[in-house]
Formats: C-alpha cells, structure tokens, sequence
C-alpha cells in the first residue's frame, strides 16, 4: 500500500519582529484553502541578532519562501543567493522565493502598487506626485519607473532621504524626476495625473492630514495611498470629494500576497478571497 503524501505541507511564512499582528496569513491561507494548494503560512518572531540562523533554518526545512517585514528588510540581503531587478535598485527585499536551491530576493511592495493601478490607468506616459521617501516609497517609485512613468515630482519631509530616492530615479533608472519643497500645503501642479501618499501618515489615525492643498485636486485625477489601515484615510476622504478616483493601501497589501502567492505556489490565486479573509482578520 502506497504511503500518503499529503502530511507535509509546503511551508511558507513571515519573518519580523511583531509577528503576532501580522495579519498576511488570514489571506494566504485563504488562498491556499480556495485553490486547494496543500501549504502553510506561519508568521515566525525573529529578533535581528538570529535572522541568519532562522534563514539557515528556513534552507535546512525546504521552505518555498517567505515574507520579510520590519526590521528585516535590508539585512535580510546579504544573506540570499540573488535579487531580482526592482529588489536590487529598491535595495529591499520584502519576498524571498526558493528558485532550485537558490533562495531569491523580490520586492512585492511596488508591484503590488502596480498591479492594483493598472485597474485604474496605465502609468506609461504619466506625471506623478510622490510623498515620501521611505521604503514603501521607493518600492512604488522604482516599480512605477520601470513601467514607463513619464515624470517624478517627488515630496518628502527629510531632504537628504527625498536625494536618494531623486538618484535613484535618475541616475540608475535614467527617469526625469525632480524633488521639490515641502513647506506647508503643497499645490499639486496642474500636470499631475497621479498623486501618492507614500508616508506613514494617517497611519493608525483617521484624522491626519498629509500638507496638501486640497484645492488643487483635480476631478478625474488618481490619488492614492499606501497607509491600510484605515484604508479609507484623510487623503482619500478629501480627494473623492474633489472628485477624484482612489485607491486604497488594502489593494496594495492584498495584491503583494497575490503575487507572494504566485511566486511560491506558480498558481494566481483569486484576490477577492483574499481580500475578504483580510478585511475579516482585520475587523476581528
Ligand atoms: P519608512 O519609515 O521607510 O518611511 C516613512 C516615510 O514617511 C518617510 O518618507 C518619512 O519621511 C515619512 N513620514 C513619516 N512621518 C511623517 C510626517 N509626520 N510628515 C511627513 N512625512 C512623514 O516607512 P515605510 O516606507 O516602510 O512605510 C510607510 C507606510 O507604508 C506605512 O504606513 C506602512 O504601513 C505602509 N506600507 C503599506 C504597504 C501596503 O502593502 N499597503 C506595504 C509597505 C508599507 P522622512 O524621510 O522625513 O522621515
């Protein structure tokens, strides 16, 4: 009599430090339940000091990838096998997927952001307004350059951060960028087509208020938003009162697990399960 095979998931999971709170899992694993994948997510506790071990650990149990949130985003880099294009110029690895024996790193941050724009607009030939600088920012900078924006205007708090992010664009991605001031309300340029709030503000809070004039919103423009919770944050509140379309950071965040999903299972799954099992874990 032949043994049974299917006591041993192919694992997958999550490494960071406030893992508990880490709500991913409720989505993957709704996908894999959906499409039937025999696979498990497990968010792993893992302080800084022992990221290499756990990785060695992941490499020893056949694991076929796994997240990487805060803090381990960079260092996770010198650890892996590879990068893949957007991964190397972002410098952040937020994906890792087993490939043979090699472990690689993917930035699903930006092409998340991506994925979920193309339902509203194609970004090839747009002007976009970006706030921000940070990890998030530069993951849905390099990604948007990369898939044909015309112009950069970029904002951000701490001009030093706003340079790196300007070379970036520039001098390894040869886009036209530019980085203006940021004091008080910014005035969006007539031009702009798409406007992002790539900060940390509104986060947690649904009352912050990112310096912008809202004045100059213009119908039929896209703003966005990178901050999930709550997804529908000030900036998108003001924005569909000018009459502009939104898109909220829960696109974002469902449409990297999709493609978390993909790279580790080679399957598509269907992102509104995994929508609805994340808006569920997140109202729980
Ligand atoms: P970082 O710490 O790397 O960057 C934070 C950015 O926000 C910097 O540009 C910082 O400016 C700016 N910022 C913070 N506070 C203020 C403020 N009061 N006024 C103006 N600018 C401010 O964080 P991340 O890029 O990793 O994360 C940013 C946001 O993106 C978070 O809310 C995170 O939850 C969200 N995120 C969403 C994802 C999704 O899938 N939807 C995925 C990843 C992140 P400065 O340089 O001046 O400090």
């Amino acid at each position: 009599m032949a043994l049974p095979t299917t006591f041993c998931p192919d694992l997958v999971g999550c490494l960071s430090q406030g893992a508990a709170g880490n709500p991913t899992v409720a989505m993957v694993e709704a996908a894999f339940h959906h499409h039937g994948i025999n696979a498990r997510y497990i968010n792993m506790e893992v302080n800084p000091a022992q990221l290499a071990d756990a990785i060695k650990g992941l490499r020893a149990t056949g694991f076929r990838g796994f997240n990487l949130s805060m803090p381990h985003k960079v260092t996770v880099i010198p650890l892996l096998d590879g990068l893949g294009e957007s991964a190397a110029v972002i410098g952040a690895v937020n994906c890792v997927v087993r490939r043979g024996d090699r472990l690689i790193g993917e930035n699903t941050d930006g092409k998340g952001f991506l994925r979920s724009l193309l339902d509203l607009t194609e970004p090839k030939g747009k002007t976009v307004v970006l706030f921000g600088a940070g990890g998030a920012a530069r993951a849905v900078a390099v990604e948007l350059a990369l898939a044909g924006v015309e112009r950069f205007i970029l904002v951000n708090r701490t001009p030093e951060r706003g340079r790196l992010l300007l070379d970036t664009l520039v001098g390894q991605l040869h886009c036209q960028a530019e980085l203006s001031p940021w004091a008080g309300d910014f005035s969006l340029p007539r031009e702009t087509d798409i406007v992002i709030n790539g900060t940390s503000v509104g986060l947690y809070d649904a009352a912050a208020r990112l310096p912008l004039d809202p004045e100059t919103f213009r119908p039929g423009q896209i703003v966005a938003d990178v901050v999930f919770s709550p997804p529908a944050t000030r900036l998108l509140r003001d924005a569909t009162a000018r009459g502009c379309q939104t898109l909220d950071g829960l696109s974002m965040l469902v449409n990297q697990g999709v493609l978390g999903v993909q790279y580790w299972t080679g399957v598509l799954p269907d992102a509104a399960i995994m929508q609805e099992a994340l808006a569920r874990a997140m109202s729980s």
